[in-house]
């Protein structure tokens, strides 16, 4: 790497906001990462034109930051596994973001700037049992305002997401039971 190049990354890389800002070289490396997640450093050094080292810190640099991530999950447009999108009205967003990361039944949740200003994606084998979940953690949650629950019926491109396949809280032997993180389950599983 010459002195011009590791400038000029010094001015890209803006850490401390907490936003990467990818450039050329970045982008390059991450679109060769993502059609082959297998490919070599050195591969791509030569594809790219640059040195192998240039392309390791590169890397180190993308994977350290969070933007670049090599992830396995379920591809929801090929699995038996239903899922659904809720859009909420919600006084603290911050609150529905917490039970996201403990709920099982959860994937991902999205701030809008509508007039919902928060959607979640939801995902089981049992499309009742998200109706149930649905109940349990939102329609009956004070914080709430407003709860629009559509089922997604079809899906363009490959679609993603690790997804917690234990996550049948409310049909797991009572032993097991215990071992979901999120409140809401678990007052729905004594009630
Ligand atoms: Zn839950």
């Amino acid at each position: 790497m010459n002195l011009m190049e590791e400038h000029s990354m010094q001015i890209n890389y803006d850490l401390g906001a907490g936003i990467f800002r990818m450039d050329d070289i970045d982008k390059k490396i991450i679109t060769l990462i993502q059609e082959d997640p297998g490919m070599t450093h050195s591969n791509i050094a030569k594809v790219i034109k640059k040195s192998q080292p240039t392309v390791g810190k590169r890397i180190k640099k993308l994977r350290d930051s969070g933007i670049l991530k090599i992830q396995s999950g379920i591809n929801f447009k090929n699995a038996d596994i239903s899922l659904v999108v809720v859009h909420l009205i919600t006084k603290n967003p911050q609150n529905l973001f917490e039970m996201v990361k403990r709920c099982p039944f959860m994937l991902n949740a999205f701030n809008l700037s509508g007039e919902y200003n928060i959607s979640i994606f939801l995902a089981s084998s049992d499309i009742r049992q998200l109706n149930d979940v649905v109940n349990n953690h939102f329609r009956a949650n004070s914080e709430v305002q407003k709860v629009s629950m559509d089922i997604i019926t079809n899906i363009a491109q490959d679609f993603i997401l690790p997804m917690d396949i234990y996550s049948k809280a409310f049909i797991l032997p009572l032993e097991s039971r215990s071992e979901t993180y999120c409140e809401y389950c678990k007052k729905a599983i004594m009630n």
